[in-house]
Order: C-alpha cells, then structure tokens, then sequence
C-alpha cells in the first residue's frame, strides 16, 4: 500500500555532491524481524559512468591540496561521525542484525579511527633517496595519488570497511566511487550527508549503491577506474581479477577465512576460553577473522570441550537492540540457511553438534519470530578434510578437534586453502615464537585475538588476499611512485 510504502526509508546514491535518484530500486531486508525497511538504489552502467566523471572532474584540485588541508576535512569528517555516533549505531545495528552493543562499541567507533588514524599517518610519510657518487647521481623517489579510486565493501562490518578504504584513499588525494554492499547500504548514506560540512569538495567521494553483479561490476570494468580495492568474498574476487584484467588495474583484495585457534596444554583457559568465545561468534559469526578451527592438545581437550561449550550456552541470543544480548540476526534468510546447512552436512558425516542448531532451542521475543536467528553452535569428532573444517561458513558455527604434537598442529592448520589469521595460546615464549613463524596467515594473534595496530600491515595469504592495508600498505596501494634519477 501507499501508506506501507511511505514509511520506507529509500536510499539514493551520491554523485558530484548531490543526492540523486536511481530509476529502479531493491529491497533491503531488517534482519532480526525479516521486515523490508528500506529501498535501496538499483544502480548500473549508467550511474556508475556519471559517479566515476564526477569522480575525475574532482581529482585536479583534491590531489592539488597539500596533506596538511586533507588531513584537516578528514578529522571534521570524523568529528562528525563521532557527534553522531548513536544513531549510526542504530543504523548499522538495525541494517545488519548486529547487536547495538557491537556496533557502539566496534563497527562505528572504528570507522570515526579510520579517519583520524589515516589525517595523521598522511603527514608522517617520507621518500627515498639514495647517492651514486661514481655516476655523479642522486636517485629519489616521488609518490602521486592514482586517480579514481574504486572501492567495493561487503555487508558484514558496514561503514568500518568501507572507511578502511575511503580514510586512505582520499588522504592520498585519489577521488572515490564506494560501492558498498547492497545489504547493509544505509551507514554509508548516512556518511554522505556529512560530507559537505566537512569540506569534502564536490565528486571527491561518490558512492553508487546496488548489486555487485550491475554496480560493482560496471565499476571493476570502468576504464577510468585505475585500481580497485576490494573487500569480500574469494569467488567474487577472482571473478573481479578476471573482469579487470584487460586494464591492467591495481587490485587490493581482502577475502575469507578459514580461521584456527590452537590451544597448548600450558594454555591459560581463563583468558582463552572467553576470548575463543567472541572470537568465534562476535557479530553471529561474521567476520573475516573469526575463529572456526579449534585445535585443542590432548591433555586439556575434554576439559576445555566441557568449559567452552557450558560458556556458550550462556549466550544470549535475541533482539540486536537489546544491550544484554550477545548475538544477533544473521544478515538474510539464504546466509542462514547455507550456515544451517553446514550443520547438517557435518552431522550426516557422523560429527557431533555438542550445543546451538539443532540441539537446543531458541525463544525468541514476539517481534523477532521472522529474524535470521541460530545458536552459536560447537561441532567436534569431524574430520579435517570435511566441508565444516575447509571452506568459510562465516556464520556461528565452529569446530573443535584435539591435536597431540606441535608438528603435527601447524601442519594441520596450514592445510585448507586460506591463510587469513591465526591465534595461538600458550604460556611458552620459545613455542609461539616458533608456531607464529611457520603458520600460513597474515595474521597471528598469540594468547589474544583482534587486537589491532593500524600501522602494521593487515591482509590475507593464499586464497584470503593480494596485498595488505595499512599505514604504509595502503599509502603505496594508493599512489603511484616514480624514481627520478639526476646526475650533477
Ligand atoms: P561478496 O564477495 O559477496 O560481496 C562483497 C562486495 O562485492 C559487495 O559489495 C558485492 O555487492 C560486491 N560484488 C559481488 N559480486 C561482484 C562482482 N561480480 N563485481 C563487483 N563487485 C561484486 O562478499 P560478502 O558476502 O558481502 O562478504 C562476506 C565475505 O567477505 C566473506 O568471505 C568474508 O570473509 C569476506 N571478508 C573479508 C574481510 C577481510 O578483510 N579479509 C573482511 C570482511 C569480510
């Protein structure tokens, strides 16, 4: 009906500094009641092409600008957000179906940091430069923004990855056209009205919304769109290195994992059981970092089974406005029916599901009874080569499996074909040092987990990544550099 309509919020996409509407438009989903709440921007070809010319209209002067004047809209730009963080909690929290707990306390505090982590590191960057007396020449090196950036965010951390992307890339003095993902697109929006009072001039941050099969892909193939950093899922990034690959462009890709912890005898349980908690169900599972192998030496497994699963019962699932719940909404009804299914595929393969789907129940509130709502849920007795411990669920499903040697352990965690992070928990200096040295992961994590240095370089080895971000990772990402060689 009209009136049902009216009370939609409706989305539009934000060209050269302007709001402007899109000629079709798609739902967008309130996960925790299943209700559609929001229309978002359908956008193709044709919207991409007037967002990337805004684009390079506005990249002479903002690249012009001197460091110092970018990294002053940057921290207005995170003042802003700051002032407003509740509601964008709200929002991310209301969009997504994660707790409003999570998104006060992580999403949108850290896309505020992102800002004024990037307005700082832009500052303190230097060149090189080096003498070749016996030539009579000194060599240095010049840095230059690229152009129009592209930039492609998924829908598990909304507004945190993509001003992970947008920080750097204007701070270097690239425009942007964002395509975040079209699940979670209204942070984004929200972002865009703010803009203007923090002096981002006019087609210096574009961002276009709609699916990655029209929008997204139109970008990747945009000849004006020299590099591309991307955020998401494996398939679609080789699909994007694919489609990007006539241009020759620069591509960042940040993609899935398959994460483990690996637990010693000397383990300190008091600090690795509630850590292992949260980071194999905060934000119901998705994230790129949460843990879904769980290895656990011999000596301690049955009582660090007994201990984490009785902790996990504690949590508390329900309405992401709640602040007493722990876990939330899945983001829609397909995700949490694929997170389901691996349930099932791996009590077929004669696993155990020791608690969550399938075993206990759920009592949801009244209004809740339509979200996309599962128990964190612990599998053991399953095999290493089975689909729960080799490909990314990126749901509340993890799995717990006992190990006797160190050797044995790297090996075995070295053995799917992601490489994203890793945490290991031991009280022996000598062994940490030795197993975070040979594991295959960008990250590692020993006795903690997503504890973040925004300097130090972040990404994915094997299957999870080309290239890392960074202070330093993503400056070179997001400039071109030349060596000038000059001989006296
Ligand atoms: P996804 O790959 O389906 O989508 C990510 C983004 O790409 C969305 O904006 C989507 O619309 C767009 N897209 C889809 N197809 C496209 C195409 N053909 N061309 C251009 N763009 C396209 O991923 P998702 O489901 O949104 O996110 C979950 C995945 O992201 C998981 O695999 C997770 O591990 C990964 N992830 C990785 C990191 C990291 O930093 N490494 C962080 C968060 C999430």
């Amino acid at each position: 009906t009209m009136a049902h309509s009216k009370a939609l919020l409706v989305l539009e996409n934000f060209i050269a500094g302007k709001f402007v509407p899109c000629s079709s438009y798609l739902n967008s989903y309130n996960p925790s009641t299943g209700d559609v709440y929001c229309r978002v921007p359908d956008s193709g070809k044709e919207e991409v092409e007037a967002a990337v010319k805004a684009a390079k209209a506005a990249f002479p002067i903002w690249s012009s600008k001197s460091p110092l004047e970018r990294s002053q809209i940057l921290n207005k730009l995170a003042d802003l957000i700051e002032h407003d963080l509740e509601a964008f909690a709200q929002a991310e929290s209301k969009d997504q179906g994660k707790t409003i707990t999570f998104a006060r306390t992580v999403d949108i505090p850290r896309a505020v940091y992102n800002f004024r982590f990037f307005a700082s590191s832009i500052l303190h960057h230097t060149t090189e430069c080096t003498e070749m007396a016996t030539m009579g020449c000194v060599h240095y090196t010049l840095r230059a923004p690229v152009g129009v950036a592209g930039l492609i965010s998924p829908w598990n951390l909304p507004l945190y990855l993509l001003t992970w992307k947008i920080a750097p890339a204007i701070a270097c003095g690239n425009t942007v056209v964002a395509k975040p993902s079209e699940m979670t697109s209204v942070t984004a929006w929200m972002m865009c009205k703010l803009l203007e009072k923090a002096g981002v001039p006019h087609g210096v941050v574009n961002v276009v919304f709609g699916t990655g099969a029209k929008a997204g892909e139109a970008l990747v193939c945009h000849p004006d769109v020299p590099l591309i950093s991307f955020t998401g899922s494996t398939l679609t990034a080789q699909r994007i290195m694919e489609k990007s690959a006539p241009h020759c462009k620069r591509l960042s890709l940040e993609l899935g994992g398959k994460n483990p912890a690996i637990v010693f005898d000397d383990a300190d349980l008091s600090q690795c059981i509630p850590t292992t908690l949260r980071s194999s169900f905060a934000n119901q599972g998705e994230i790129c970092l949460c843990t879904s192998r769980i290895f656990v030496q011999r000596g301690i497994y049955s009582e660090f089974l007994k201990r984490f699963v009785a902790e996990a019962k504690k949590w508390k699932v329900g309405n992401p406005s709640d602040p007493t719940v722990d876990m939330g909404a899945l983001i829609s009804k397909e995700h949490l029916e694929k997170v389901r299914s691996y349930v099932k595929k791996a009590q077929a393969e004669g696993a155990r599901v020791l608690c969550g789907e399938g075993v206990d129940s759920l009592a949801l509130p009244t209004g809740n009874q339509k979200g996309y709502f599962m128990l964190p849920t612990i599998i053991t007795e399953v095999k290493d080569e089975s689909c729960c411990m080799q490909e990314e669920i990126f749901g509340p499903v993890t799995c717990v499996v006992a190990f006797d040697t160190e050797e044995e352990v790297i090996e075995r965690a070295n053995s799917v074909k992601y490489g994203l992070a890793a945490t290991v928990w031991s009280s022996n200096v000598g062994r940490v040092h030795r197993v975070a040295q040979r594991l295959q992961s960008g990250l590692v994590w020993t006795n903690c987990w997503l504890v973040r240095d925004l300097n130090l370089p972040f990404g994915g080895m094997k299957a999870s990544g080309i290239g890392r971000e960074g202070a330093k990772d993503s400056y070179e990402f997001f400039t071109e550099v030349k060596t000038i060689t000059i001989k006296h």
